[in-house]
């Protein structure tokens, strides 16, 4: 599996718990962006359409219609490939289109938005799953049916919380009924796939707002279920007026909507994601198998050919720099792990999910401590199957442990125990170079 991501840097306004690239007040700005957005499209994806192409069918460089962007383009443009389909290559499976809040674009905007994405990485319709990020207060139906008619099949809205009161807490300038709003128009145009996103630990919630949400999600029948534990981050209003979490309060509130959710048929198959079956984020779950990206956009971060890499999260940056074939846009940083950093990247990365990773003699070499040490705290765990549980000292059973030695037996996975999820940052800090 590979993904596309799209970053949208613009919200109406800033949440008081706010970490994300997003600026408000900037809407001058949106038309310039999706100029700049439009020319990264073209050039990396045209460069990496080149750079794996080896039997070229035809080529076509659209510079005619790139023009339509007002963007300076660079002197020379690469070669791009079509398929007999009519598609450059490569074609990823997945788009996300985050933010901010891509649907604080206007109608207009959305359009040429989604133009330039058909005409630069191939038809939306073509995607295993496109999603497209809501806030409620800007998702009319004009928005909804284009979307929908552009070929989106998954949405994902903010709502946080049911409670009015403590969306003013949190600095969402949105009600409730936005959101009843929202979601009856999505259904109504057709969309099945929904998530909603939801936060937990937010100052002054009980266990019993917490609990209201979940029931009026649940009635709802939502697809999928994202819940995020608040976090305090520096320069936001919240760290500024010195507002802090209360973890005690977070965990029992993770664990209610857990078990919740858990009995309402949801499955937990990551930390912070439910979904009903066969709804699982695909984007999402591409990252967490350590898959391939290519991020577009403001912050927007890309790992290819073993390299990460994330995109200047300066707004002026990003659309006053000269597009070009090299060195462009500005980065953040680019790095290519290699060696066990790159393992330990990969398993924190397949421990998020509830399927763990499997435990390969190679990780279990390169990790042994940390393994054994997890499993004699009991935080995580290795299945299937009982034949080829631990028994006694770890050291002696290893080959049992990893199924890569003593005949044949299968490999078991690693997983962290669900009720330990919520404390899996110190379990990542175990394999973290
Ligand atoms: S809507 Fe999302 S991205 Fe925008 S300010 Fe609020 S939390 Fe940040």
């Amino acid at each position: 599996m590979s993904g596309y991501y799209i970053h949208i840097p613009f919200c109406k306004s800033r949440c008081y718990y706010c970490d994300f690239t997003s600026y408000a007040n900037k809407s001058f700005q949106i038309n310039s962006y999706l100029d700049a957005l439009a020319a990264e499209l073209l050039i990396r994806q045209s460069k990496l359409c080149s750079y794996k192409t080896t039997k070229p069918l035809h080529f076509e460089i659209p510079i005619h219609k790139f023009k339509k962007f007002n963007t300076p383009l660079p002197s020379t443009l690469p070669v791009r490939r079509r398929r007999s389909g009519g598609y450059p290559l490569p074609f990823f499976d997945t788009l996300y289109i985050g933010g901010g809040t891509p649907s604080f674009l206007s109608l207009k905007q959305i359009h040429r938005l989604l133009e330039a994405i058909n005409l630069y990485l191939g038809p939306l319709k073509k995607f295993k799953e496109v999603t497209f990020e809501a806030n409620p207060d800007s998702l009319s139906m004009e928005k909804i049916k284009a979307l929908k008619n552009y070929g989106i099949n998954r949405m994902s809205i903010g709502l946080q919380t049911t409670n009015d009161k403590l969306l003013n807490t949190l600095g969402r300038k949105t009600a409730v009924s936005d959101f009843t709003k929202a979601y009856s128009n999505l259904k109504s145009a057709g969309f099945k796939n929904i998530n909603i996103d939801i936060i937990c630990g937010i100052p002054g919630q009980t266990l019993q707002d917490l609990n209201q949400t979940l029931l009026h999600i649940i009635k709802l029948k939502s697809a999928h279920i994202s819940i995020y534990g608040l976090e305090i981050h520096k320069g936001t209003v919240f760290f500024k007026k010195k507002i802090k979490s209360d973890g005690d309060m977070a965990f029992k509130m993770y664990e209610m909507a857990r078990k919740t959710l858990n009995k309402a048929g949801y499955e937990h198959y990551e930390i912070s994601n439910f979904a009903r079956k066969g709804y699982q984020s695909k984007h999402n779950m591409n990252y967490w198998q350590n898959g391939e990206y290519m991020g577009f956009g403001c912050s927007a971060a890309s790992y290819l050919n073993g390299t990460r890499s994330k995109n200047t999260k300066n707004l002026a940056a990003y659309i006053n720099s000269k597009p070009s074939l090299n060195d462009w846009p500005p980065l953040e940083y680019s790095e290519t792990l290699s060696g066990k950093e790159k393992l330990g990247e990969q398993i924190i990365l397949g421990l998020r999910t509830a399927k763990g990773i499997v435990l390969s003699k190679h990780i279990f070499i390169e990790f042994k401590d940390s393994v054994e040490k997890l499993l004699k705290l009991g935080l995580v765990e290795v299945t299937p199957p009982p034949a080829y549980r631990l028994k006694g000292d770890l050291k002696i059973q290893k080959s049992r442990y990893t199924g890569q030695a003593g005949g044949g037996v299968k490999a078991g996975r690693l997983k962290i125990k669900p009720k330990y999820f919520y404390i899996s940052n110190r379990i990542f800090a175990e394999f973290v170079i």
